[in-house]
């Protein structure tokens, strides 16, 4: 199907954003009279395009290109994370924003799909420089955000210290300390218990869903996981802690195995010193050998496009867990669907970071702070009764995880949508 596209994104390397347009493609024909509307789905609400310059440490001046997208606020404020890396562009922002807008009506919180990043490689910054980029950058946005406009969170190499820049330099600006302008913050900043590994613990809990409809228990099973950082990393520990196997791992500085399970205590501890999982003990395999390393549940958990034709034959998990946004292209999807393969999408897959982005943003606005234990229970049930939902609609229609999650997010949004009508 050919698509209409905003003029500014390349129509010859649609990239992440090719792959969402097809997503939605794909769902249209389950839209019923919502059809009507799904155009707005095709297009973000509003984009902006800031130059970041900054004094370096050896006293140059250094420009960096900046992005923050509003995909969709039908259903409340934008809502998404600003992601640092050398490979951001503005069409990968704007995807990412669509699939928050999605993951965001997914699990029913009450907020629309924004996104945001910085083309940077942050490796190569000093923490000073980091922290002027981060400032100047949130400066440049400043008409964007806001607690009830749209509020940032962390994604690839953005973190609680970055979020705490942010939020300061919002408050600066505004004259008063609000803290609800990000989430993901230290908790000593309004933070919340249990966020820093949400978006992990939401993974295992979807993955226990979707490994147990399979008959099978996750004590034993053999995992694979691609990245180690934010998502990766905390979702290790949790498979480790359920007596899983991480037998195969896989970072930007290569790929490993060990079919007994590495020690995922000192694998943390490892790259939390190096930054990477090269040095740490096991066998070193190709990137192609780590996509077909036998195994029962793989856990996508780093960039976009990363489950292509490519590698998507060899694949032998039976169950893959999208950790990351947008990490298997349509053309891969229908190949793994031909394969047997069940894959829990992302836009269901990932969203406890944000459902428990969600709870800190409530729990800043009524100043009411609640228990870890609380937390990660509520978000247990919020997952486990959506992942419910998706599999009902994927049997109703008999269509793959992936177009059910995207029915179930495309009709609320559409539906508030077509309640608020057009104006003027
Ligand atoms: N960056 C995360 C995501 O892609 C979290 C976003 C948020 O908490 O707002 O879902």
């Amino acid at each position: 199907m050919s698509h209409e596209i905003a003029s500014y994104l390349d129509p010859k390397n649609l990239g992440a954003w090719g792959t969402y347009l097809e997503q939605i493609d794909r769902v249209t024909p389950y839209l019923g009279p919502l059809t009507r509307w799904v155009e707005t789905l095709k297009r973000p609400k509003r984009s902006l395009i800031v130059d970041v310059p900054i004094e370096l440490d050896n006293g140059t001046i250094a420009h960096f290109e900046g992005y923050r997208v509003h995909h969709n606020l039908s259903r409340g404020p934008g809502k998404g994370g600003i992601r640092f890396h050398p490979d951001v562009t503005l069409s990968e922002v704007t995807a990412l924003s669509a699939w928050m807008s999605i993951k965001t009506a997914v699990v029913n919180v009450p907020f629309g799909g924004a996104k945001g990043g910085i083309r940077v490689d942050p490796k190569k910054l000093s923490q000073s420089e980091l922290e002027r980029m981060t400032r100047r950058f949130t400066s440049e946005i400043n008409m964007m955000i806001g607690p009830q406009k749209d509020i940032p969170a962390p994604d690839v190499n953005t973190n609680e210290q970055i979020m705490a820049w942010m939020m300061d330099t919002y408050c600066v600006n505004q004259g008063y300390t609000t803290s609800g302008v990000v989430t993901g913050k230290p908790i000593s900043l309004g933070g919340s218990l249990g966020r820093r590994d949400a978006t992990s613990r939401g993974v295992f809990v979807v993955a226990r869903e979707a490994y147990g409809q399979m008959n099978r228990e996750l004590s034993g099973a053999r995992i694979a996981i691609q990245g180690l950082g934010n998502v990766g990393g905390h979702a290790a520990r949790l498979f480790a802690q359920a007596g899983a196997k991480v037998v195969a791992i896989q970072d930007h500085s290569g790929a490993l195995y060990n079919p007994n399970g590495f020690d995922v205590d000192a694998l943390l501890d490892h790259v939390s010193l190096a930054r990477e999982i090269n040095g740490f003990p096991g066998e070193s395999i190709t990137s192609q050998q780590f996509w077909s390393s036998p195994c029962d549940i793989l856990i996508p958990a780093a960039l976009e496009s990363q489950i292509t034709p490519a590698n998507a034959s060899s694949i032998q998990a039976k169950l893959i867990v999208e950790g990351a946004n947008g990490p298997t292209t349509p053309e891969a999807d229908d190949i793994l669907r031909d394969m047997n393969v069940t894959v829990v999408p992302d836009v269901i897959a990932n969203a406890g970071g944000v459902t428990v982005s969600y709870f800190e943003w409530v729990q800043d606005f009524s100043s009411f702070f609640w228990t870890e234990e609380e937390i990660n229970h509520r978000l247990d049930i919020l997952m486990v009764d959506a992942f419910k939902g998706i599999c009902d609609v994927a049997k109703k229609h008999d269509v793959s995880l992936r177009t059910a999650t995207f029915i179930v997010g495309c009709e609320r949004i559409l539906k508030a949508r077509q309640m608020r009508g057009l104006y003027p």
